[in-house]
């Protein structure tokens, strides 16, 4: 069996993954080597919406996303890359008066921070934004018009390309069967052996299994997200990432169609697409009629990290052994900002203004969950 010792070995090649290798390496840390099961960027981050939203609850996804935002919209610069961004907007909307008080809340606490393009919208100003929308039973919602969507996917390849230019190596189809300290270094074992000073996970919803044998119980799981890309339609509309937090009702722009989709915690048993479909239909019937018979061009599934408080798992796990992941559905927004923190900390140079602390892996779950996770609210 081939083995290597290199300095770090970070484990996982998604949107985390990548962002780890490329900060590491701008922090001055050589000999890097990533190991990806599959092939960089197939994980939840090649699935993904690819939502960027300054819309979270806590302050400290509040400053993610203040961070996030400002990583999507200066990558294609920043790296030199083809890297999109597209300022859709978010609008999210309610008929509770629970959800429309907690929003409410959750928009003066963002603009508390210095994130003033949030606006607290009722129903007429909701039609005025999507005139598509029947708002009959709404309360009301908010709105971000500068927040945007990007291409995943685009960003693995920056942050690699720029990775690679500091001198990071990777492997793809290098699965990680086991991972266990040999003295002074860890012993990282797949088609082949690496010994590794000090070792990054960043296994998204596969860190559960490859940490439980190191003791670690964490939550974090695959959730099936059922939807669909549509022919063209909307034309010349306005179309935000659109939710209805009642009832998971998503629609958003992609290219001259639109994603669609019911964003639950948890699916309901049994389901799938013929039952997606058909729940869309019914739930476009209340919300947007126009939206009833659209022509499906493509149905999608993918995985989603789900599970936790809301928050991810960031920081050391034992001597020498990091973790990153956990993003509960927000990985594309959040994990570069998260991952160049993470890089500071493991560096020796952490941020002086952000305490990853209360997000430790070891964390119990406590109080501070962030609830604006994009899925119905139960
Ligand atoms: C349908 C859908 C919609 C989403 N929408 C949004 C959105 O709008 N905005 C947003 O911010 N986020 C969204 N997310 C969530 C986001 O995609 C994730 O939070 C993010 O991609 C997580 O990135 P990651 O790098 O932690 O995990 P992943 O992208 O899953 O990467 C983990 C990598 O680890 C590799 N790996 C696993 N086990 C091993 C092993 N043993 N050895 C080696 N490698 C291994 C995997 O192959 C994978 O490539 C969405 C996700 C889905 C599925």
């Amino acid at each position: 069996m081939d083995s290597e010792r290199v300095g770090t070995a970070i484990i996982g090649g998604g949107i985390a993954g990548s962002a780890v290798a490329y900060y590491l390496a701008e922090q001055g840390e050589s000999d890097i080597l990533l190991l990806e099961a599959d092939e960089l960027g197939s994980g939840s981050t090649g699935g993904s919406f690819g939502g960027v939203r300054q819309q979270f609850s806590t302050p400290l996804e509040i400053e993610f996303s203040r961070r996030g935002l400002e990583f999507w919209r200066t990558a294609a610069r920043v790296f030199d890359s083809a890297v999109s961004w597209h300022p859709n907007g978010y609008l999210f909307m309610t008929g509770r008066p629970d959800i429309m008080a907690k929003l409410a809340d959750a928009a003066a606490l963002q603009q508390s921070m210095g994130l003033t393009d949030v606006h607290v919208v009722d129903p007429a100003e909701i039609r005025e934004v999507v005139a598509w929308i029947d708002t009959a039973g709404l309360l009301g919602g908010t709105y971000t018009p500068n927040d945007g969507k990007v291409t995943p996917t685009e960003g693995v390849a920056a942050l690699i390309k720029a990775a690679r230019a500091h001198g990071v190596r990777y492997h793809e189809h290098w699965q990680v069967r086991s991972l266990e300290r040999a003295g002074s270094v860890w012993r990282i074992t797949g088609p082949g052996v690496v010994e590794a000073g000090r070792v990054v996970v960043c296994t998204g919803y596969w860190t559960t299994d490859l940490m439980r044998s190191l003791g670690l119980e964490l939550t974090i799981r695959p959730q099936p997200l059922y939807s669909a890309i549509t022919g063209p339609a909307l034309a010349g509309r306005r179309v935000p990432l659109t939710l209805d937090m009642d009832t998971g009702f998503v629609v958003e722009r992609e290219g001259k169609g639109l994603l669609v989709a019911i964003l639950f915690e948890e699916n309901p048993p049994g389901y799938g697409h013929t039952q997606f479909l058909e729940q869309f239909a019914e739930l476009a019937r209340v919300r947007a009629p126009s939206l009833v018979d659209l022509r499906i061009a493509r149905q999608v599934v993918a995985n989603v990290d789900m599970g936790g408080d809301g928050h991810p798992y960031v920081g050391l796990v034992e001597d020498g052994l990091w973790m990153l992941a956990g993003f509960g559905g927000h990985g594309v927004m959040h994990g570069p900002p998260v991952a160049e923190l993470l890089a500071k900390m493991i560096a020796g140079r952490p941020d002086p203004t952000i305490d990853l602390a209360p997000l430790s892996p070891w964390r119990r779950p406590g109080s501070g969950a962030e609830w604006m996770v994009a899925a119905k609210k139960s």
